[in-house]
């Protein structure tokens, strides 16, 4: 394997637990992994995911190493870097006010329609979260029983789903949790993510390499390996540290002389990764 520039990550199920925080151990390895190459960390999850599972848990990083990491939240439909002095935005793609709103009215009519509006949710029923506009049928606060109580074979979510996306062209609707239907702009997955990173950062997709747990087909992280990233498949975050112990071991054979200067020009790769997927 030749080094490449810029490594990305999957973050449920492959850099943490689903929902969960990073352990020390990935910590540990990212914050190496910085003082070699760009890191970035893509994810369908949103913004606030990315502060709790990694950015709170990478302890003390230096701030050239931190000018490094690219997060992309919600499929890149957001992407936050360093800039010296916090993490900040440098875009956010998210649902114009006009899709917005034509959104949370369809999803209120049709679900009343349909007879699916709680009168007493546990907490809001909508939410807009920018890019994404979700509707959780018993609240954002329903107890695990009530939701998975609430349409155990699929068909309410399914009526609704149907009724909505009727409406919204231009949107894709999904059946998203046990209770819930996302709204989002058509044609946003992770290659839709690894597309802006590329254009931003000027680094070829030839010379990324892509960790992630679901990169079969049909999985969220296959359409990173159908764009023509390098990629290694994963299952759990423990695997993907045992993964890149090998990878930093090809890194240090990439920079001889030790030092944590930073990484090498976007601009001009040496040695772009050839990597195949793997299973
Ligand atoms: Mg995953």
């Amino acid at each position: 394997m030749t080094a490449p520039t810029l490594v990305a990550f999957d973050l449920d199920d492959t850099l943490a637990p689903s929902k969960g925080a990073i352990s020390p151990r990935i910590a540990e390895l990212l914050q190496t992994l910085l003082q070699r190459v760009e890191v970035a960390i893509i994810s369908g999850g949103n913004e606030h995911q990315f502060h709790t599972q990694v950015i709170a848990q990478l302890g003390d990083v230096d701030i050239a190493a931190l000018t490094r990491l690219h997060l992309l939240p919600t499929c890149g439909t957001r992407y936050i870097r360093h800039d010296g002095t916090g993490f900040a935005s440098v875009y956010a793609h998210d649902l114009t006010q006009e899709e917005k709103a034509g959104a949370l009215t369809a999803l209120r009519e049709e679900a009343e329609r349909l007879g699916l509006w709680e009168a007493e949710p546990w907490g809001d029923i909508l939410e807009d979260r920018g890019s994404q506009i979700t509707f959780s049928a018993l609240g954002q606060q329903a107890p695990r029983e009530a939701k998975h109580e609430w349409d155990p074979t699929g068909s309410k979510r399914a009526a609704l789903r149907d009724a909505v996306a009727a409406r919204l062209p231009g949107l894709e609707v999904r059946s998203g949790g046990s209770t819930s239907i996302d709204i989002t702009r058509a044609g946003i997955d992770k290659a839709y993510g690894m597309q802006q990173l590329t254009e931003r950062t000027g680094i070829p997709l030839s010379s990324m390499l892509f960790y992630g747990d679901r990169l079969d087909d049909g999985g969220n992280d296959y359409p990173v390996l159908a764009l023509g990233v390098p990629s290694i498949a994963v299952d759990g975050w423990e695997d993907t540290a045992d993964k890149l112990d090998e990878l930093l071991k090809v890194l240090q054979i990439a920079s001889p002389s030790g030092d944590l200067t930073p990484s090498p020009s976007p601009s001009a790769p040496d040695s772009p990764a050839r990597a195949a997927a793997t299973g």
